[in-house]
C-alpha cells in the first residue's frame, strides 16, 4: 500500500507540476513498476499486453480520494464511454475533473471500483501499452529541447512528413510551425520563446499524430482563443477514437456528444440541452461562462485609456 501510495504521489506531482506527461511519466512509472514487481501486492499486475479489440471504457462505482480521511474526490462514479464518444467533462473548479482525467488515463488507480478498457481493468494493462492506447494532455503542455520534428514525432517516431502535415493542419498549428521555422527548427530547453498557446499547439499535434485511440484533453486548449480551440477540437473530433475533453468553455461542452457534469457527488450525464433543462448547477456554469465570455469581449472592444 505504501509503495502504491508513493507511485500515486509521484504521478500526481509530475502531472500537477505540469511536467512531461507521457514521456518522463512513462519512464518513472516503468521504474517504479519494477520496484513494485518485487513486492507482494493485492493489486493486479500490469501485465496484459494482449492487443485490444475495442476501446469501450466503463467506470464501475469508482471511488478515489487523496487521503483516507478526507472526503473522496470521486465518489462511486459509474459511467460508460463507448468507443468513438466525444465526451465533455464540466464542473465547478476543484470538483475533481483533473483527478478524473488522471484516473481515466490510468495514471492513478481507484481505491474502490474498476475502470475497464475493452473489458479489462486499466490497472492490469501493461504500462507501455497503456501509454500507447491512452494519451492525456494536461493544461501545461510539455515541449522539450530538440527540433520541432522530434517534438512532434516523439510518440510516433516513424511518422512521415505527410502525416506531420496532416496533424499540424488538423489542430491548427500551421502558423506556429511557420513562425518557428519549420520541422527542422530547434526548440530550446523548456520551450523558451514559445508562448503557452504555441506549446499547447505542439503538444496537440504530437498527440494527434500518436497511435492512442483514447485522447484526453485536460484543459489542453485553455491558452488558445475560442476560434483556435474550436479548430483543434474539431480536428480531434474527426480523428478515429474516443475524445474526452475537460472543458473550460461552454463552446467545448456544446461540441461534445455527451456531457458529464461532474461535481464529485452527484454526477449527471446528458446533452447540453438535457442538462440545461434539468440541472441548476449546469445552468449556473453556463451563465458563468457566458458572463466571462461577454466580459472578455467587452474588454477587448474597449479603447485603451490614454
Ligand atoms: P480545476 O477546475 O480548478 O482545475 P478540478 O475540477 O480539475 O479543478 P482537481 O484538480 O481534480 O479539480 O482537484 C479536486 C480536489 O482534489 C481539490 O480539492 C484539490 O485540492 C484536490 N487535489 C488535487 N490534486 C491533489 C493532490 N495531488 N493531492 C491532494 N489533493 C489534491
Amino acid at each position: 500500500i505504501y509503495i502504491a501510495g508513493g507511485l500515486q504521489s509521484a504521478v500526481m506531482f509530475l502531472v500537477n507540476a505540469g511536467s512531461t506527461l507521457l514521456v518522463s511519466l512513462g519512464v518513472v512509472l516503468d521504474r517504479l513498476a519494477e520496484v513494485c514487481a518485487d513486492e507482494p501486492s493485492t493489486t493486479p499486475a500490469r501485465s496484459s499486453t494482449s492487443p485490444l479489440d475495442g476501446y469501450d471504457m466503463r467506470l464501475q462505482r469508482v471511488t478515489f480520494g487523496y487521503s483516507q480521511h478526507a472526503r473522496p474526490v470521486v465518489h462511486n462514479l459509474s459511467i460508460d464511454v463507448p468507443e468513438g464518444t466525444h465526451l465533455a467533462v464540466v464542473g465547478p473548479s476543484g470538483a475533481g475533473k483533473s483527478t478524473l482525467a488522471n484516473l481515466l488515463a490510468g495514471l492513478t488507480e481507484p481505491q474502490h471500483g474498476q475502470i475497464l478498457l475493452d473489458g479489462g481493468e486499466l490497472g492490469c494493462i501493461d504500462e507501455q501499452q497503456l501509454r500507447r492506447e491512452i494519451a492525456l494532455i494536461p493544461q501545461d503542455a510539455y515541449v522539450f529541447a530538440g527540433t520541432v520534428r522530434e517534438n512532434l514525432t516523439y510518440l510516433r517516431p516513424d511518422a512521415t512528413t505527410e502525416a506531420l502535415d496532416d496533424a499540424v493542419a488538423a489542430v491548427g498549428a500551421g502558423e506556429t510551425l511557420a513562425r518557428l521555422g519549420g520541422y527542422e527548427a530547434t526548440i530550446p530547453a523548456g520551450g523558451e520563446g514559445l508562448s503557452p498557446a504555441e506549446r499547447q499547439l505542439i503538444a496537440l499535434a504530437r498527440v494527434y499524430l500518436c497511435p492512442a485511440r483514447v485522447v484526453i484533453l485536460d484543459e489542453a486548449t485553455c491558452h488558445l482563443d475560442p476560434a483556435a480551440e474550436a479548430l483543434a477540437e474539431h480536428g480531434f473530433a474527426r480523428r478515429p477514437g474516443t475524445l474526452i475533453v475537460i472543458a473550460h468553455r461552454i463552446s467545448s461542452a456544446e461540441r461534445a456528444d455527451r456531457i458529464l457534469l461532474f461535481s464529485g457527488t452527484t454526477p449527471e450525464v446528458g446533452t447540453h440541452d438535457d442538462l440545461l433543462a434539468r440541472s441548476d448547477l449546469y445552468a449556473e456554469l453556463v451563465g458563468y461562462w457566458r458572463d466571462e465570455h461577454r466580459a472578455r469581449h467587452t474588454d477587448e472592444a474597449e479603447p485603451e485609456a490614454s
